[in-house]
Formats: structure tokens, C-alpha cells, sequence
């Protein structure tokens, strides 16, 4: 049983440069599965936001980044149904 996962993702740290490449989330099923960014972008779909993080810089900064759940947009017809006066008939 783990607590978190790893996520298949690299970039440079903002401060110093160096490439991090340990990345973790602990909003998959904790199983310390690898994730790619595609599985996390799905993720969303069920979890709401996700967030993943790398702690394991030498120069000591913690990036978080949050993948944001994208919202279904209401069609023009249910835009149009939401204004109306009779959208409770
Ligand atoms: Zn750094």
C-alpha cells in the first residue's frame, strides 16, 4: 500500500534551472504507479483539480502544479433554457 504516485514529467526549476525529474501526486490511487500527464489530465474528470509536486530540488524549492478539471460548458440550448422564465415549468 503507498501513499502517493510518481508522475512521468521533467522541467527546470524555476529558481536555479536544474531539470527535476521526481515528480509525485497524491491525488491518483497511491499506489506508486508512474503517471503520465495524459492519465492526470483524466484524472480530473473524476477527482476535480490535480495537483502533483516536485520536492527534490538541491536548491531547495517545492513546485506544485495544479491541473485544473475542465468544466463542461452548457450548450446554447441550455444557455438559452437557464435565462428563460420557464426553466423551473
Ligand atoms: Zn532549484
Amino acid at each position: 500500500m503507498g501513499r502517493y504516485d510518481n508522475v512521468a514529467y521533467e522541467a527546470p526549476c524555476p529558481l536555479c534551472g536544474t531539470a527535476l525529474t521526481a515528480w509525485q501526486t497524491k491525488d491518483g490511487r497511491r499506489v506508486v504507479q508512474t503517471l503520465t500527464g495524459q492519465e492526470l489530465r483524466e484524472q480530473t474528470r473524476y477527482r476535480g483539480d490535480v495537483l502533483f509536486y516536485s520536492n527534490r530540488d538541491n536548491c531547495g524549492t517545492w513546485v506544485d502544479i495544479h491541473v485544473r478539471a475542465r468544466r463542461p460548458q452548457p450548450t446554447r440550448k441550455e444557455r438559452a433554457r437557464m435565462a428563460s422564465p420557464y426553466m423551473w415549468s
